[in-house]
């Protein structure tokens, strides 16, 4: 169990992420606000137009996800079990909750877990260099050669 001191301690560092991540979250808001109104003004490539609005939304949709699991975090630091592992039960020690606040894994859990989402990114990855590898290149620049070749003939 933690004490009150660490209690304080904890609730500190959430309240701090929480206010700087409600700010960029209002700032991305904003800027995406704006940004609208410009389109249509200049005819910026709208393919690039929306790469950058999916990349804000992206960012966007990490700063809400962080934010509810920092309010998650406050509400089981009020019911007075920010230290209990979500998974197994076991305590999660005040040194690792103070390393990642919004932690709700005890360290073996946490481990766990990690080992198999990297299982599956590299899953993922193995992927994309088969696409990759097929894609190759060279093709087009030998058919020019013998089109431009023909019309010299
Ligand atoms: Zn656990």
């Amino acid at each position: 169990m933690l004490n009150e001191k660490e209690k304080k301690q904890i609730r500190a560092v959430l309240e701090e992420q929480q206010k700087r991540l409600s700010k960029t979250s209002q700032n991305a808001l904003n800027y995406s606000m704006n940004h609208e109104r410009n389109i249509g003004r200049d005819s910026i490539d709208e393919s690039m137009e929306e790469e950058i609005f999916s990349t804000e939304m992206r960012l966007h949709d990490r700063e809400k996800f962080l934010l509810g699991k920092i309010t998650k975090q406050l509400a089981r630091l009020k019911a007075g079990e920010i230290d209990v592992c979500e998974d197994c039960g076991e305590a999660i020690s005040f040194k690792r909750l103070m390393a990642r606040p919004v932690t709700t894994l005890c360290i073996d859990c946490k481990e766990q877990s990690e080992r198999e989402e990297q299982a599956a990114e590299q899953a993922g990855r193995g992927g994309f260099g088969d696409l990759g590898g097929s894609l190759g290149g060279g093709d087009g620049e030998t058919e020019t050669k013998i089109s431009t070749t023909g019309l010299e003939d």
